[in-house]
């Protein structure tokens, strides 16, 4: 949650009944506090005001009447003086006030020289001059005959702080006379006005409207003949006689209540404060105590409030969740809805009551059951009701689907899955899926899988046919011999036979008119075969040129070979191919179920017969024979140790010389391989190249052959030339060329001294790097020889397409010349063919004087054979090079 909605979600919670109900009582606390305190406040002040005011009041009569009795005696002695009395009624008043204890302190009198000439105190013992006293100048400068009061003076003679009544006194005559003198003491007062209790810090002053205090109480010191000038009392007694406030004293500081009053008829003024603190104690200690209490009410109440909130704010929060997850609940289910009408299945869900509880588009059309019936969510029982009328469950109605789900109601700990499937009288087959519901109901789903079924179907057939030919496959040809094996262990009578065929020729026929036409070929072959054999029999096809049958229920050898026969004869029959004629032969290898029990023995055993066949010349066949095995197993063994012969040093270089017969010497050794077995002696390569040519060892050896010879060969004198055999498969290699560069290289031998002697089989390949090898080789300066000539029916045409070295004519003619005039004329015609193409021609395999003399009738530059030298080991081959004069002599 960021910030922001964290303070959104506190303050959506705040407005509720709670928070106003707890806002209003804090208000009315804090109402009746206030209130209560402010009435406090009043009454203290009222009450303050009252007491001071009435103080004030009571001061200013008594200050009154002192000044008005003190003035009568002054007025008196006014009229004393004009009658010319004034000195004995000075001394009665004298005699009076002494007695009298109150305010007034003395009485005296100033004649008019301002020389004091009478007190109450009785006679002075020195004449005192006051003519430099206020009153006395204000006297005797005016005619006024007012009451004057002095500021506060300290008394010349008591040295006590007075405040002087003075009137001036007048002759009968009206002239100034003296002055008459009442002085109050102050300190007198100021006892007074210390009796009275104010409380703490509360205060009495009586002030001139001049500002100077005449006497005071509670204020800090003598505050006698102090000025208060500025004060708040002098600002208001210039407008009103009486009055309340409140300020803090001008002397002092205290802020105090204040009553005063105007004495009346005097310049004076009186007044009396409570200090603040004292008048509003109580009330502060109060306001303290019911503010904290208030305080305290209050924080109860807001934590109520906020807890209140915080609840509100969960239970908003949890509400808001709820409305989520509400409106994602909604879309959950509209997206399912959209889901279960978009999917490709059906869907019905049944609740534990049996009822329809959910049911799609797709399930409705798949089962094919009307739309009202859907829109009265029927029962489950009804819906397979319908289906059953319908003849869904096939033509009795039986039901394959159960009416009622055997879980419904019934509540399960685990789902079960179940599943079958099942076709509709339409053809659409269903299948169909029920998972129980832990709450007793099952959801089921029916998907339309017609199409997986055919395909499934096809998947099987082609999983066990041939895609060209449609026969079986090697698949189904096992698995029907298997069943076939079986019923031969159940049933005495029951051996089968095994035939395999494989074309002969097809190759040459695929390469000439195309791979269609050999498909083409192949699929004739397939439905001749097909045609040949019996219902019970299986025509297979293995793969490539191979075919086979199983023969069933057939054990006699006759009706084994006859089978064998006649498939020979169909598929040597001839064959229209895009309009050209085309043939191939057939090798039939035979294994009888008799002779074993296992599929995989019986094709190894018909395999056997077949590869005998083969190696028999083809177009044949063979039944199998336990001494097939044998030679097998010793072909296998001679295959392992032909793979170990290089390594272990078994092979060997024999060398025979070839012979110009015009020059009459020898013009070249052949190189001739041979093994050393170490069991079974030398070995001829007739015994093991064909051997080594199909384990791919081939062109192995041939590098070998060709590395040692040119090596050996390196030490012969002159210009001897070495011949060497290449098979086809170092023939197909593209590093050709490069192993002879180094071989030739690593021997350092002239290339000119190298000849290769290539099989006329090699020519037959057609393959386009033949003819790049050869060229290669001519420019790298070697001989090529043409080997074997005239037995692998290569035509003529290969004599131009390359210019070969030499050709060797091949043994079987020459052996034949002397008894067949065919072969000598064939000799001579190659030997022709030399000359024409300028090529050496070397007659192979003479062995006879007569044979020597009719090849150099037949015109042979060269010959060959044991008449001349056997194949000798490479020590034998220098000795006779260097005798090679005197063997010339044989010829
Ligand atoms: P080829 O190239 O035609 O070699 C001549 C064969 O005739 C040799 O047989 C030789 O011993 C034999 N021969 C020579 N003069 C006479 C004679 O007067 N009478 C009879 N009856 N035979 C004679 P060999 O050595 O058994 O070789 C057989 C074939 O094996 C060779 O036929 C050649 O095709 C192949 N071969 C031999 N050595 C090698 C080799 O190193 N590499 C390859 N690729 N093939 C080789
Ligand atoms: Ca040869
Ligand atoms: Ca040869």
């Amino acid at each position: 949650m960021t910030r922001n909605n964290h303070w959104r979600s506190w303050l959506r919670a705040v407005p509720q009944a709670t928070t106003f109900f707890g806002l209003a009582t804090i208000a009315l606390i804090w109402g009746a506090v206030e209130f209560d305190l402010n009435a406090e406040y009043r009454r203290s002040q009222a009450s303050a005001f009252q007491s001071t005011a009435n103080l004030a009041r009571l001061f200013e009569d008594q200050i009154v009447r002192t000044i008005k009795s003190n003035d009568r005696i002054l007025k008196s002695l006014q009229v004393s003086s004009v009658d010319g009395t004034l000195l004995p009624d000075f001394n009665r008043w004298a005699r009076e006030i002494d007695g009298a204890g109150d305010f007034t302190a003395v009485l005296g009198l100033i004649n008019a020289d301002g020389i004091l000439v009478a007190t109450s105190y009785g006679p002075l013992r020195e004449q005192l001059d006051v003519s430099d006293r206020e009153y006395f100048q204000v006297h005797r400068d005016s005619n006024e005959a007012k009451l004057f009061i002095s500021e506060p003076i300290v008394n010349r003679v008591t040295n006590t702080p007075l405040i002087q009544l003075t009137r001036a006194l007048r002759t009968p005559h009206g002239e100034f006379a003296g002055v008459i003198v009442a002085s109050l003491s102050a300190s007198k007062l100021v006892a007074f006005y210390e009796s009275v209790d104010l409380g703490p810090d509360g205060a009495i002053s009586l002030t001139g409207l001049d500002g100077i205090i005449r006497a005071s109480a509670g204020l800090h010191g003598n505050m006698v003949g102090r000025t208060m000038a500025g004060s708040e009392l002098l600002r208001r007694v210039r407008t009103s006689d009486s009055g309340t406030y409140v300020s803090p004293g001008i002397v002092d500081g205290i802020t105090r209540l204040i009553s005063y009053r105007l004495v009346e008829g005097f310049p004076l003024a009186v007044w009396v404060g409570r200090a603040e603190n004292e008048v509003f104690g109580t009330y502060w200690s109060n306001l303290y105590s019911y503010r904290s209490i208030a305080s305290g009410l209050t924080l109860c109440v807001l934590i109520v409030v906020i807890l209140n909130i915080r609840h509100r704010r969960g239970l908003e929060r949890a509400r808001e969740e709820l409305r989520a997850s509400e409106a994602n609940a909604r879309e959950k289910s509209r997206e399912l809805e959209l889901t279960l009408d978009h999917m490709s299945q059906g869907i019905m869900m049944i609740d534990k009551d049996a009822n329809v509880a959910l049911m799609n588009r797709q399930a409705v059309d798949l089962l094919g059951l009307p739309e009202d019936m859907i829109a009265q969510r029927p029962k489950f029982g009804d819906v397979v009701a319908y289906q059953r009328r319908g003849g869904e469950f096939g033509p009795g109605g039986r039901a394959t689907d159960r009416d009622l789900h055997p879980s419904i109601g019934a509540a399960l700990s685990t789902p079960v899955l179940s599943s079958y499937e099942r076709t509709r009288p339409n053809g659409v087959v269903l299948e169909v899926r029920s998972v129980d519901l832990p709450d007793g109901g099952f959801v089921r789903t029916f998907t339309d899988i017609s199409e997986r079924k055919r395909n499934e179907k096809k998947i099987a057939h082609m999983a066990h046919h041939d895609a060209l030919t449609g026969l079986a496959n090697r698949v189904l040809l096992h698995g029907k011999i298997e069943i076939a094996l079986e019923r031969q262990q159940q049933w005495e009578n029951e051996g089968f036979a095994l035939l395999l065929l494989d074309l002969d020729r097809f190759k040459p026929v695929n390469d000439t008119f195309g791979h269609a036409a050999g498909d083409e070929l192949l699929r004739c072959v397939a439905q001749r075969l097909a045609a040949c054999v019996r219902d019970i029999d299986t025509v297979a096809r293995l793969g490539g040129d191979e075919f086979a049958i199983l023969q069933a229920a057939t054990t006699e050898r006759e009706s084994l070979e006859a089978l064998a026969r006649r498939v020979i004869d169909v598929v040597s029959a001839p064959y229209m191919l895009d309009g050209h004629p085309a043939t191939v032969g057939a090798s039939v290898g035979i294994a009888r179920s008799a002779d074993c029990p296992q599929v995989a023995q019986l094709f190894h055993n018909a395999d056997l017969a077949l590869y005998r066949v083969k190696s028999e010349g083809r177009n044949g066949f063979r039944l199998f024979e336990p001494e097939m095995d044998a030679a097998a197993q010793a072909r296998r063994r001679t295959e392992e140790e032909l793979r170990q012969a290089l390594d272990r040093g078994e092979f060997e270089i024999f060398y025979q010389p070839m012979f110009n017969l015009a020059a009459g010497k020898v013009s070249g050794v052949e190189a001739l391989l041979r093994w050393n077995h170490p069991a079974r002696g030398r070995i001829a390569p007739d015994q093991f190249m064909s051997i080594a040519e199909e384990i791919g060892l081939m062109s192995k050896i041939d590098d070998w052959v060709l590395k040692t010879a040119c090596a050996q060969a390196a030490r012969w004198p002159g210009e001897i030339v070495i011949a060497v055999n290449l098979s086809p498969a170092i023939f197909a290699r593209a590093s050709l060329v490069d192993s002879v560069r180094a071989a030739l290289a690593a021997a350092a031998l002239p290339a000119r001294r190298l000849e290769l002697e290539i099989s006329e089989r090699i020519m037959l390949q057609e393959e386009s790097s033949t003819l790049a090898h050869l060229r290669a080789l001519r420019d790298l300066g070697v001989r090529v020889a043409l080997d074997d000539f005239g037995v692998a029916h290569s035509s003529l045409s290969d004599l131009r397409v390359f210019s070969f070295d030499k050709i060797k004519i091949d043994r079987s003619f020459v052996s034949e010349m002397e008894i067949s005039q065919e072969s000598a004329a064939i000799v001579a015609a190659i030997a022709d063919l030399g000359r024409i193409f300028g090529a050496v021609t070397t007659a192979e395999g003479v062995e006879t004087q007569r044979q020597a003399e009719l090849v150099r009738a037949a015109g042979c530059t060269e010959a060959q054979g044991y008449l001349y030298s056997r194949p000798v080991p490479a020590a034998e081959i220098r000795a006779l090079l260097h005798e090679a004069g005197a063997r010339m002599m044989v010829a």
